[in-house]
């Protein structure tokens, strides 16, 4: 029989957030309502996440950082490694999100090797991939992302261990969405990057998801959660997309 796969639905708060934000969990809290058959992530600056994880430790909600450098420790002024993360209680992390492969020059191999440091920390590390508009229109968006998944995981990776979310370039931030349909062809193609275990793999969709169009993504079988931003921020609406899981 097919495995289970429970959705995963994460915020991405990116560099917003003060420590008056911690509000945000109880807001959050009882917008959510009832319980569902579901996990919850929320990954808030890296200043706020041993206080957000504190708070979230006995509410059912995981807690991730954004980024991680590459080695565990040493003579890097203004980095976090994913030791640190992990010693925060948080159980994920972001990396290769196309705002730190735009705007940090991160290329596969940067990623590669900060997936590696986050397993080795003990962490899961959500994976971003996704193309451009230029690629896409070109007919190259699955071709464009499954060889940047390959480049981008590290050996070790089992699908059980990671997390992938596929972020068109495009679609951050914009408003503008692939169709579902075009989603999941494009997360059935990432599956298979794993052969024999892609049925254990976990892809979230992520790029201007709102609770408008949650339930759209939400719904799909090779959909397993999403990677939201801007829309995460308000407690309401991301306990709205949240709730699009049934
Ligand atoms: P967005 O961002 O939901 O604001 O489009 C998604 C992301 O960058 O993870």
């Amino acid at each position: 029989r097919g495995a289970v796969r429970r959705k995963l639905i994460a915020a991405n708060w990116k560099m917003h957030g003060l420590s008056d934000d911690l509000s945000w969990i109880d807001a959050f809290r009882e917008a959510l309502g009832e319980a569902h058959d579901r996990d919850i992530l929320v990954c808030p600056p890296a200043t706020l996440l041993a206080a957000f994880t504190k708070a979230c430790r006995d509410v059912g909600i995981a807690t991730g950082g954004q980024d991680c450098a590459a080695a565990q420790e040493g003579a890097y002024t203004g980095d976090i490694s994913a030791r640190m993360i992990a010693d925060t209680g948080a159980r994920y992390v972001i990396v290769g999100h196309s705002e730190r492969r735009a705007g940090h020059d991160e290329r596969d191999v940067h990623v590669r090797a900060k997936a590696a440091a986050a397993l080795e920390a003990g962490l899961v590390p959500i994976v971003c991939v996704g193309e451009t508009l230029e690629q896409r229109e070109a007919g190259e968006a699955i071709a464009v992302v499954t060889n940047q998944l390959g480049a981008s995981l590290p050996e070790a990776a089992g699908a059980q261990g990671v997390v992938i979310a596929y972020e068109p370039v495009w679609a951050i931030g914009t408003g503008r969405t692939p169709s579902p349909e075009d989603a999941e062809a494009m997360h059935r193609a990432i599956r298979k990057v794993f052969p024999g275990e892609g049925a254990m793999l976990r892809i979230l969709y992520g790029g201007s998801v709102k609770p408008e169009n949650a339930g759209d993504f939400l719904s799909r079988a090779e959909i397993d959660g999403a990677l939201v931003g801007g829309a995460s921020l308000d407690p309401e609406g991301f306990a709205r997309i949240v709730n699009a899981v049934w």
